[in-house]
């Protein structure tokens, strides 16, 4: 019977998706962090260590000050991971994520960056008409309910692509579009970030895979060791580079290159590349069917 009362509170759903969205403006994931640092250290060009160091500084001014770590506060995108024993309302739950995302922009308040395609017409509440974006995914045996929180920056999605190759094109072909974005972009998704790559699905998946993998953790690789050799091949390639942090020349063109994939059409080979920034933010929240709520990234 409580069990019923918490899967139905969806006050506090919409509670955790506006502090979720506030959080992940403000505070980098760790595994962020330490990546930058570490470039940081590594870094043998001036100029780049320079823009790393200022990079540091102003995350470390964000979480002190808690003013947002970039004035691009995106596109909310939301995604959930079900568990089996955590049974909800769907169109609730889309209330919800929609309200919560709306009175964090209004409440803290801060720039609503979501409008009418056409009309450009900003209502400053970040949310509208398809959006915000919400991926549902479910787990067996769960008995929670996991969000987690990207806001997506303009500077880097607008990088990003969707290539449909054939089978006779080979794995070279996905390599060499890999590369190619990644040079073609230079400094405008403002590196270094995670290159997500998505291979196979379909067209519409395929996206949303490459999506998944800008969420990965830094330092994470692909559990196939096929696809977990690939990350490591294409980050070698992507640095050795030399475009550098913000495009200006350096050791570190990127934190990191995380492939997800899934099988496809026998004729199809389809490849997407989702470019995540240096502010690569994210932020979780775990809720128990208890009511429990854990925080994390
Ligand atoms: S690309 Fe990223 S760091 Fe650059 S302006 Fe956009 S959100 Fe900010």
């Amino acid at each position: 019977m409580s069990e019923m009362k918490i899967q139905i509170d969806y006050g506090l759903i919409e509670e955790v998706a506006k502090d979720l969205y506030i959080r992940a403006l403000q505070e980098l994931p760790p595994d962020i962090l330490k990546a930058l640092q570490s470039a940081c250290e590594r870094e043998s060009n001036p100029t780049a260590r320079t823009i790393l160091q200022t990079i540091l500084r102003s995350i470390a001014l964000s979480k002190e000050k808690k003013m947002l770590i970039c004035q691009d506060t995106g596109l909310p995108i939301y995604l959930l991971s079900i568990g089996e024993k955590f049974i909800l309302d769907g169109y609730r739950m889309k209330q919800a994520l929609s309200e919560g995302a709306r009175r964090a922009t209004q409440s803290y308040p801060f720039r609503g960056s979501s409008l009418h395609p056409l009309t450009r017409e900003n209502p400053q509440t970040s949310v509208g008409y398809g959006l915000p974006v919400i991926h549902w995914d479910f787990i067996p045996n769960g008995d929670y309910m996991e969000i987690l929180m990207v806001p997506k920056g303009s500077g880097s999605e607008n990088m990003s692509g969707i290539e449909m190759f054939t089978p006779a094109d080979g794995v070279e072909a996905l390599k060499k579009y890999v590369l190619d974005k990644v040079v073609r972009s230079g400094g405008n998704p403002c590196p270094p970030g995670i290159i997500g790559i998505g291979i196979g699905g379909s067209f519409d998946s395929v996206g949303y895979l490459a999506k998944r993998a800008v969420c990965r953790p830094l330092g994470t690789r692909n559990d196939d060791p096929q696809f977990a050799a690939l990350e490591e091949e294409l980050e070698e390639a992507i640095n050795s580079s030399g475009l550098g942090p913000m495009g200006l020349g350096g050791d570190t063109t990127t934190l990191g290159v995380h492939i997800e994939w899934s099988y496809t059409h026998m004729s199809q080979n389809p490849i997407a590349l989702n470019y995540q920034c240096w502010a690569a933010r994210r932020a979780r929240a775990r809720i128990g069917i208890d009511g429990r709520v854990e925080n994390g990234f």
